[in-house]
């Protein structure tokens, strides 16, 4: 995720899961959502059926936080008016269980009718919006699985209200029904928010997949070219990882909000209103924001730490490595818009100055290190005590600066044969392709020994404690240097044949 701190800058916020049982093929879950745009209310329904008859009561449950975004939000705390019938309308009592489960006793036919309302009124990517003419469905704060059974397949229908056009996400819809959308289990439609009724809408290939704009600001997206910009992110990505791990990717950009989140095939992203930047710079960042999202598909929803996956929506997902998850992705903003001949050398140095200049002024540099700092996210982040900057960091500050210094170091080690893509590359196929998993914190040191051919015994310990960084024993093997005036990086003056050499490597 990227929460977007000012009109020049975006800082990007991201995502695990619940052990549960195999689903149950015998029943099925039908849900029907309507839309009141004047009172700002999702409309509900949940139509369940089983061709069994099952003891024990049924236990829905709602998730408490949004995968990417590591708050603990309730999301049933926007809910209201929950009922529940039988086959023939009756109502049944059910009963609240803590803060996000409904116990409701069986019928003797296994039919039940759930209804309930969501107030949806919030510009944040992580909850759900009704207006007049458009909604935003943020599905982790709309829809109930079966408790501990989280990957059953499940049915998605909108009832559209008249006049309204357009439905836009990463799912495809049935052929039969352009408004019914199936997702094989529950944390693939939490993780597809759609986008509904009048906007505009572009749909387009490149290199054999399927892509479709969702913009409700849309001014100035074709002047810019934006779509050209999003295609040279795509193949600059796709040429670093070998792989595109979708079908179809969908786009989906709001007007002015908060942040953005990234998903295993679309984001969703609150922009500014506008695409007509009023400077270079600010059309340069806004590029990095969007690749940023983009490049969380490899890295956060393939590439993923253990404890990221699978995911429990009741609780925290808690892990010392957000900082790969966030702050390296970070680093490849600045990567894939240089490897995508978006920015030039210069610009690519201007965006990586900007996270070297927001993490200096940080005195909690010194009180907190960037592991810690992943560990207790969930506690403080969004939320921070005043004394925030004092005692405590950001990952998407420091995390880039390491991956930098990441990238400096296997490639020093390894004689340029090797780089950070490397050890990306060898997370994502190992990990998550072959052995379908996320990784230990032990795992990913060990990969990144691996690649360098020797262990990134320094690196690990700037991560690790609140040591300050020598900055000049990484930078000026590469020809760079730091200037503490201002906290830009920059070319050294007069660079040497080998520093040049590093430079051309490094694609600067
Ligand atoms: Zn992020």
């Amino acid at each position: 995720m990227k929460k977007r701190l000012t009109n020049f800058f975006t800082i990007t916020l991201c995502l695990m899961m619940m052990a549960c049982s195999n689903p149950k093929g015998y029943y099925s879950m039908d849900y029907t959502v309507s839309f009141d745009t004047i009172g700002h209310y999702l409309l509900v329904e949940l139509n369940y059926s089983s061709e069994q008859v099952e003891s024990g009561d049924l236990v829905l449950n709602m998730p408490r936080w949004a995968p990417g975004y590591y708050e603990i939000l309730d999301f049933a705390k926007h809910l209201t008016d929950f009922k529940v019938t039988d086959s023939k309308g009756n109502p049944i009592e059910w009963a609240k269980e803590g803060l996000n489960h409904w116990r409701i006793p069986r019928p003797a036919d296994g039919q039940l009718r759930v209804s309930y309302r969501v107030y949806a009124n919030q510009r944040d990517v992580a909850s759900s919006r009704v207006e007049k003419e458009v909604a935003f469905v943020a599905p982790c704060g709309v829809f109930m699985h079966v408790d501990g059974e989280q990957t059953h397949p499940v049915n998605v229908r909108f009832n559209l209200p008249q006049g309204w056009q357009h439905i836009s996400t990463g799912l495809r819809p049935q052929k039969e029904d352009s408004c019914l959308f199936s997702a094989p289990d529950f944390d693939v439609l939490y993780d597809s928010p759609f986008l509904l009724g009048n906007f505009y809408t572009k749909q387009f290939s490149h290199e054999g997949h399927d892509y479709e704009f969702a913009l409700e600001t849309p001014d100035g997206a074709e002047e810019i070219g934006l779509a050209d910009d999003f295609k040279r992110i795509v193949s600059a990505a796709t040429q670093l990882m070998g792989d595109v791990p979708y079908d179809n990717y969908c786009l989906i950009h709001m007007g002015e909000g908060g942040g953005g989140l990234e998903h295993q095939n679309s984001q969703a992203c609150y922009t500014d209103g506008t695409y007509r930047f009023e400077t270079r710079k600010a059309h340069v960042k806004f590029l990095a924001f969007v690749a940023h999202e983009y490049f969380h598909l490899y890295n956060v929803k393939c590439i993923r730490p253990a404890e990221l996956w699978p995911l429990n929506y009741d609780r925290e997902a808690i892990t010392p490595m957000l900082w790969v998850s966030e702050g390296l992705t970070c680093y490849y903003e600045f990567r894939l818009l240089r490897n995508a001949g978006i920015a030039t050398p210069d610009e690519a140095l201007e965006l990586l100055s900007t996270y070297f200049s927001l993490y200096a002024p940080y005195k909690g540099q010194h009180h907190q290190s960037l592991r810690q700092c992943s560990y207790d996210i969930w506690m403080n982040f969004m939320n921070p005590d005043e004394n925030g900057k004092d005692v405590r960091i950001n990952y998407y500050f420091k995390g880039p600066i390491i991956g930098l210094l990441m990238d400096i170091d296997i490639r020093r080690k390894s004689g340029h044969k090797q780089s950070l893509d490397d050890v990306m590359r060898l997370l994502y196929n190992r990990y998550y392709k072959e052995l379908k998993r996320g990784f230990t914190e032990e795992e990913f040191w060990q990969a990144c020994a691996e690649v360098a051919g020797q262990p990134l015994t320094e690196v690990r310990r700037l991560v690790d404690t609140t040591d300050d960084i020598p900055y000049a024993s990484y930078l000026d093997d590469a020809g760079l240097r730091v200037d503490t005036t201002d906290w830009s990086i920059r070319q050294v003056e007069a660079p040497s044949a080998e520093q040049l050499e590093f430079l051309k490597k490094m694609n600067l």
